[in-house]
């Protein structure tokens, strides 16, 4: 089975406009790059995953239906626009839960690896040639944990996260998700 090189892409502030917990469709909008910057990774044959904390559910903010009707809405969002994302993985979980079932505490909260460990057991991922993507510094350590270069956009959180937090772990800082796919592009066209 061939590996390919995979690009880890944080959703809220990465691919869709940063809106809090959003817990109606009509706040879940793409920034206008995102189709492009996805259907770019697709052409060249890079997987794409999404991996995102959903900890709204375990607040009590929405349910795991709901998440699965955005992300059917965001997929939906992305083909229209000849994108398509090949996996996505989210963590319902939060420490604060009433229900035990999601305040357990778990190990795909980024930034632990969880996520990016289910998708090395589930997926052909190549572990010498994979991206993190995202708004935070969780995104980064995230990076940093599973062995992933970091690329940290300043859409979202990233450009207040830049001034405010100290050590993020970002191999990379650029605009947004169309300039980090193209981070990619030039790291891997190295090899
Ligand atoms: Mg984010
Ligand atoms: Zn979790």
């Amino acid at each position: 089975m061939e590996r390919l090189p995979t690009v880890f892409i944080d959703r809220d502030g990465t691919i869709n406009i940063e809106s809090g917990y959003i817990n109606h469709p009509v706040n879940f909008r793409l920034y206008p790059f995102a189709a492009q910057a996805i259907r770019i990774l697709n052409e060249h044959g890079i997987q794409v995953v999404v991996v995102t904390n959903q900890a709204g559910v375990g607040r009590g903010y929405f349910d795991e239906n709901h998440v699965n009707m955005l992300h059917t809405l965001m997929k939906e969002k992305l083909k229209s626009q000849g994108a398509h994302i090949d996996a996505l993985y989210y963590c319902p979980h939060h420490s604060s839960s009433k229900d035990p079932k999601y305040s357990a505490e778990c190990d795909c909260r980024k930034p632990s690896p969880g996520m990016v460990n289910k998708a090395l057991a589930e997926l052909p991922v190549d572990r010498e040639r994979m991206f993190v993507i995202g708004d935070r510094k969780g995104d980064m350590k995230l990076a940093e944990n599973t062995g992933a270069c970091g690329i940290m956009v300043r859409t979202g959180y990233g450009e207040g996260e830049l001034i405010k937090e100290k050590n993020i772990p970002a191999e990379v800082i650029t605009d947004n998700l169309l300039t980090a796919v193209y981070e990619v592009l030039s790291r891997i066209e190295q090899d």
